[in-house]
């Protein structure tokens, strides 16, 4: 018989061990090893059944242990150290603390979040970086406030058939059972979140508190009473469902998200949040909920428009079209309009932001009718960045369309590479190691050179436990998944020799979407064998991954993958490990010597468990995309080379799999069995040391939340400050602003620009004198800045890469033309020209793009291509 319902009955604690309930309840633990010795100390036998879930070992140990536990004079002093230090880490001065005027908190909402496998509400790297990020800005005292949904049967955990056929399973998470507290008012009344939805419906939401060290992250949970079925199921899986399953998760989680905010705060008188941040599009409605309630008291659409992007901040994510969040128009119509209006939010203006721009000629074409989360993401904030360099620039190409007329370097969508939490993916031993020759590690982002201090054998031996514990890891979880697909335990001998603890191991783990090529490395079957099977420079690979249970296509490579590794000839030598979650990639990203990534090129946007990687002194073996891109430095790894541009997709994949090979045969186990007369490998230890100091401080997710808090966050609360000042004054000037400078936009020309200084034979050196004239129609001259843009100039006089030179107002003349002048410096040899542009200037702006407005002149008026001398 089946149970109709399951829940979790808590322990109660005896008093002696009542620390113990609070320790379990911060998440801090997962990246504390510490507290987790300390649980494990409760009952190693429970501990190691439970696979390390401290709520699960409290809900499994006998009361009898616990009795013991409370005469144990060494357990309790190690209990209230534990518990102290808890309580100092939650309350002291940490780096932020010494940021000036930084905001008071910050709102960050994503739709999923890994902070440990035992709160499974996470697919991949949106997670985890989301979760590295909480914990980070919990390690340097940033006041972050966060905000997901809770999944009830999370994320699906994955199994094979017997024919290596990807199996998902959904198990059920009673939050009871999850180191949770539900958010109740002063009076014990579970707080609640609602939103209206067509046809006179509600839906509702109560609202789970987890700690992630000093971090709160509210989940809401639509699985609540007052809902009917369809409602209560909208929090049941993360992707799970179709689209309108999708719509209902996203306004539960930006619309109800802000609401869950403003009940927390209420309740615990936590500071409301100056910044919101949103992790990619899925959160975007949260803008439109901010709006609706700026526009209750008394400010105009346009008006809360600017007043809410000056405070947000939006992080694209994926470079994959296809991978942007999108709903049909009509249905969004269908939410925000009608019965279900917002008195003061007209749904026209909501659609108006979600609609994507059209290049002219293609009216017709696709994305009409579309709503798009990534373009309303951008419209409805001021600061908008990508996660690595190459992401940048990918997305400025992607969306430039929101900015016509401006060149790829104007868009105003920056950049901040990601970074990892080290507490979290660090091997202990190493991070014990380095805790004593690098205190930097762990809170500052300074150069690593005393790296250098550390023995190669040190080194050597770490690597060494850290590879060993994989191979025994992962032969207990290839029996166990061999059981799964119904071996038997005496077909099963040949594991107890799968993998060596001494051979070169190389990693792949990631999700499973069709660029990521999980099969890449099977192009050539017999090269890879040889490989494998090399007599006296063998390596062996070691490869987990999910795809999307709707992903057929993923699931057929995970597939091919598995038959490769069942042949008997090569799986001591190649092994696919399911169920890829935190603790199985902990595992990957510490015991293997190599990591590799072969992505198409530019389609990672950053990645990140290559970073892991590096941290643990593993090399990385990678396509130059994402982070990749930006720090391979020659020596801190391998590139595989790029076939980008070679159309046939076939033929690409053939030429970077042929260069994959060659480098793994050629160099990389070269170096790795190249050892010398005390059994070093030397040239290797050389690597990975350089990789140590040279990604070192940059990976780190600390260094990622400096760059948010001090390029995005206070910037974005200075802003939000100024235009919020004396009852929203300066953002409703702005806004009226605003709206006459697009009005009188189409007046503005440049007329006529002249040049004074310039010889038959300009010289380098010398200076361009400019008078521009300008009609600016119903604007006055200090609406406008008016620049030159000069350099060097391409093949199509395009010029590349401009410098900019602010004029200066000279006069205004009685037809209401203005004069303004400015000088360029002709600081390079060779082709060098200039043009003249007018953009609309006001200093709440942060970009001069940011209002799609620009004029140049209709013929590239004084464009000069001489030659510099
Ligand atoms: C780090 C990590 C990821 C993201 O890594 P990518 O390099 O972006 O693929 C995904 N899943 C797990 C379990 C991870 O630990």
């Amino acid at each position: 018989m089946r149970a109709i319902r399951r829940f979790t009955v808590r322990t109660v604690l005896p008093r002696e061990l009542a620390a113990l309930g609070e320790l379990v309840h911060n998440l801090r633990w997962s990246w504390h090893p510490e507290t987790l010795d300390l649980f494990a100390d409760v009952d190693p036998d429970t501990w190691e059944r439970v696979g390390g879930d401290p709520v699960a070992l409290l809900g499994a140990v006998e009361a009898g242990r616990l009795q013991q536990l409370t005469r144990d004079r060494r357990f309790l002093r190690r209990l209230a150290d534990a518990a102290d230090d808890l309580r100092e880490y939650m309350t002291a001065p940490r780096w932020y603390q010494n940021i000036p005027r930084a905001p008071s908190a910050i709102a960050y909402f994503s739709p999923e979040y890994g902070i440990a496998a035992a709160l499974p509400q996470y697919s991949g790297g949106l997670g985890i970086l989301a979760g590295d990020h909480l914990k980070t800005a919990s390690d340097l005292g940033v006041p972050i406030l966060a905000v997901g949904l809770l999944y009830r049967h999370g994320y699906f955990s994955q199994t094979l058939s017997p024919e290596g056929w990807q199996l998902e399973h959904y198990p059920s998470l009673d939050p009871g059972g999850l180191p949770l507290t539900l958010l109740k008012d002063a009076d014990g009344v579970p707080a609640r979140v609602r939103i209206g939805l067509p046809q006179d419906r509600t839906m509702h939401a109560q609202i789970w508190v987890a700690q992630v060290g000093r971090v709160p992250l509210l989940l809401l949970d639509s699985d609540v009473a007052e809902n009917d079925n369809a409602a209560r199921d909208i929090t049941d899986r993360l992707y799970g469902g179709g689209t309108d399953h999708r719509l209902m998760q996203e306004l539960l989680l930006g619309v109800g998200g802000v609401r869950a905010i403003r009940q927390y705060c209420d309740i615990t008188g936590h500071a409301e949040p100056e910044v919101f941040h949103t992790n990619e599009g899925h959160a975007g409605f949260l803008g439109l909920e901010r709006i609706r309630e700026l526009t209750e008291s008394r400010l105009s659409f346009d008006e809360a428009l600017e007043a809410v992007r000056a405070g947000t901040v939006f992080t694209t994510h994926t470079p994959v079209p296809a991978g942007i969040d999108r709903f049909p128009a009509d249905m969004i119509a269908r939410q925000f309009g009608g019965d279900n209006a917002w008195p003061t939010v007209p749904v026209e203006r909501i659609l108006a932001l979600g609609e994507e721009p059209v290049p002219a000629g293609q009216e017709h074409e696709s994305g009409r009718g579309m709503f798009n989360m990534a373009v309303m993401g951008m419209r409805l904030a001021q600061r908008v960045n990508g996660v690595s360099r190459l992401h940048g620039e990918v997305s400025r190409g992607m969306f430039q369309g929101l900015w016509p007329g401006f060149d790829l370097e104007d868009v105003p969508v920056g950049s901040i590479t990601n970074g990892v939490h080290a507490p979290t993916w660090v091997g202990r031993e190493l991070m014990e190691l380095a805790g004593r020759e690098l205190p930097s590690l762990v809170d500052s982002a300074q150069g690593w050179n005393s790296v250098q201090k550390i023995s190669d054998k040190d080194i050597w031996e770490i690597r060494g436990t850290l590879r060993a514990r994989l191979v025994h890891a992962a032969r207990r979880r290839l029996r166990a998944s061999w059981v799964d697909r119904g071996a038997s335990v005496a077909e099963l001998g040949w594991i107890d020799d799968a993998l060596d603890p001494d051979v070169l191991t190389i990693g792949f783990a990631r999700r499973v979407p069709s660029y990521k090529r999980l099969t890449l490395m099977l192009k050539d079957p017999a090269r890879l064998r040889e490989l494998l099977l090399h007599p006296q420079r063998p390596v062996q690979i070691v490869i987990a991954g999910k795809a999307h249970p709707a992903d057929e296509g993923g699931k057929k490579l995970i597939q091919q993958i598995v038959k490769f590794a069942d042949a008997e000839d090569v799986r001591h030598r190649i092994v696919f490990l399911p169920d890829y979650d935190m603790n199985l990639g902990r595992l990957l990203v510490q015991g293997c010597d190599v990591w590799m990534n072969n992505p198409l090129r530019p389609l990672e946007a950053c990645g990140t468990s290559g970073m892991k990687a590096a941290l643990n002194g593993g090399l990385n073996l990678s396509i130059r995309d994402g982070w990749w891109d930006e720090w391979y430095d020659g020596t801190n790894g391998w590139a595989i080379p790029t076939a980008d541009g070679v159309a046939d997709p076939d033929r690409r994949d053939e030429l970077e799999a042929a260069g994959l090979y060659d480098l793994i045969e050629q160099e990389v186990a070269d170096r790795f069995y190249d050892r010398a007369a005390d059994g070093l490998p030397r040239r290797w230890l050389e690597m990975v040391r350089h990789t140590l100091a040279s990604l070192g401080p940059k990976v780190l997710a600390g260094r990622m939340l400096r760059d948010y808090v001090i390029d995005l966050y206070a910037p974005a609360a200075a802003s939000a400050q100024a235009l919020a000042a004396d009852d929203h004054a300066a953002a409703k000037g702005f806004a009226a602003w605003k709206l006459r400078v697009t009005q009188a936009w189409p007046g503005v020309r440049v007329e006529h620009v002249e040049a004074a200084g310039l010889g038959d034979t300009p010289e380098v050196g010398a200076t361009l004198e400019l008078r521009a004239t300008i009609a600016l129609g119903e604007l006055e001259p200090g609406d406008v800045r008016v620049q030159a843009a000069y350099g060097k100039v391409g093949l199509h006089d395009e010029l590349v890469r401009p410098d900019f030179a602010d004029f200066a107002i000279d006069s205004v003349s009685d037809d209401g033309r203005a004069h303004f002048t400015g000088a360029i410096p002709l600081d390079r040899t060779g082709a060098f020209g200039y043009t003249i542009r007018v953009v609309p200037a006001h200093p709440l702006m942060d970009s001069p793009a940011e209002l799609g407005l620009i004029a140049v002149p209709e013929a590239p008026a004084g464009m000069t291509n001489g030659t510099l001398r």
